[in-house]
Order: C-alpha cells, then sequence, then structure tokens
C-alpha cells in the first residue's frame, strides 16, 4: 500500500539524522532554516538553527543539510547546580501551601519536566540548563512569559517554569483527574499563581543569580 511505503522510506530516513547532525527544514511561511540536531524526541527533532533559534520540527519535515553549518554558541550564565536548590524549594513551598503533598525531584541528563499526579513533580537537568541560556525561549515557558507580558530573562524564565509546573499540581488538585492538561482550568491557576507568586520568586532568582553569575548586567536583571 502506498501510505505503508512513505513511512518505511521515512523511517529508514530517520535513522540517518542524529543529535550533532546539520539539517534543513522549511517554516510555515516558507523560510528556509539550517541548524544542527540538538536532540531526538519521539516525534520531533530540537533544532538549533544558524539564526540562533531553537524548533522542535517533526521528523519528517527535516532533510540532511549540505555543507557545513555554523551555529551561534549557546553558553548557560551559570550551572544548574547554582539554582536547584532554589527551584526545589520553592516548589515543595508552593505545594505545601497549596495543601499537596507530592515530592520535588530533579533528573539529570533529561530534558523532561513533568508533574504526575499521585507521584510527583520533576525537573530535568536540560530543561533548567535551557531557561539559563539567553537566546529566545521556544518552550512553554518562553511561551507563557509571552502570554503575561513578561520579559524573557533567565530568572523570569525559572520562575515561570516553577509556577507552571505547580499550576498542574493544584489545578489537579482543584478540579480532578479529567481536565485538559493545558486548558482553562490550568491556565486560570497558573494565572493566580503569576500575580501571586511569580514576583517574589523571580526576585529571589534575580539576587541569586547575580551572585553567581558574570554576565553582563542586561541578563541579571529581571
Ligand atoms: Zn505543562
Amino acid at each position: 500500500m502506498q501510505l505503508q511505503h512513505i513511512f518505511a522510506t521515512l523511517s529508514k530516513k530517520q535513522q540517518l539524522l542524529q543529535k550533532g547532525e546539520g539539517v534543513t527544514f522549511t517554516m510555515r511561511d516558507g523560510k528556509e532554516q539550517r541548524g544542527v540536531i540538538m536532540s531526538v524526541g519521539r516525534v520531533n527533532y530540537r533544532i538549533h538553527c544558524e539564526s540562533g533559534e531553537i524548533y522542535r520540527v517533526p521528523f519528517a519535515m527535516v532533510r540532511l543539510a549540505r555543507g557545513p553549518i555554523r551555529v551561534p554558541k549557546l553558553e548557560a550564565i551559570t550551572g544548574v547546580e547554582t539554582v536547584l536548590p532554589l527551584v526545589l524549594h520553592e516548589s515543595a513551598r508552593l505545594l505545601r501551601e497549596n495543601g499537596i503533598e507530592l515530592p520535588v525531584r530533579y533528573k539529570a541528563r533529561v530534558w523532561s519536566t513533568h508533574f504526575r499526579s499521585d507521584s510527583h513533580v520533576q525537573y530535568g537537568e536540560r530543561c533548567l540548563l535551557y531557561q539559563l541560556t539567553p537566546g529566545p525561549a521556544r518552550d512553554n515557558v518562553g511561551s507563557n512569559l509571552r502570554r503575561f507580558r513578561i520579559t524573557t530573562t533567565a530568572p523570569a524564565r525559572l520562575a515561570m517554569l516553577i509556577c507552571h509546573e505547580i499550576a498542574h499540581a493544584v489545578a489537579h488538585h482543584r478540579y480532578g483527574p479529567h481536565i485538559a492538561h493545558h486548558g482553562r482550568q490550568f491556565y486560570s491557576v497558573l494565572q493566580e499563581l503569576v500575580e501571586t507568586e511569580f514576583p517574589e520568586i523571580r526576585n529571589r532568582f534575580t539576587e541569586l543569580l547575580a551572585e553567581h553569575t558574570q554576565a553582563p548586567a542586561s541578563l541579571k536583571t529581571a
């Protein structure tokens, strides 16, 4: 069957593309992007582009590029270990204050940052490192910051990441297990947290990062 043939061809091509390989893909507006694969997900590649932007792109849209690709160096302003204690502490505090008993954990070498009801809230090392890396935040955190018209800085990204994960836990606690993952209830809780908790958490990260980074002043202030 034709369809099976197409899938077979795609999956054969997928196997050729790995982390570090130079690739090209076309944006919705027709613009051609060239970049390097940062990581391979279940259905997407995370691609660091020559333009400096980072995109998640479905496997089928990505082709191997010809010639060398030079992407701007992305360097985190400090290590994850600098911010991890505060991330865990603030998350545990918010859970406690909302009457939720749930462990908060950290996992090295993975991106995966999530809330699992009746199990845990997890922060992945790569996700935390990404929040500490200057550049356009192309993840949920970045889109949340834009939604609430908050300037994208490392302290703001870390504070929003915490509010985002805790909002999942609070929404689940308040509305039950059947609400949409990023639905109306989730966003009403997130908005509450952004209004009541976000500014203070951002201030704490601003102070912490000011002590630990030699980054330009513009990166230090929220
Ligand atoms: Zn989420």
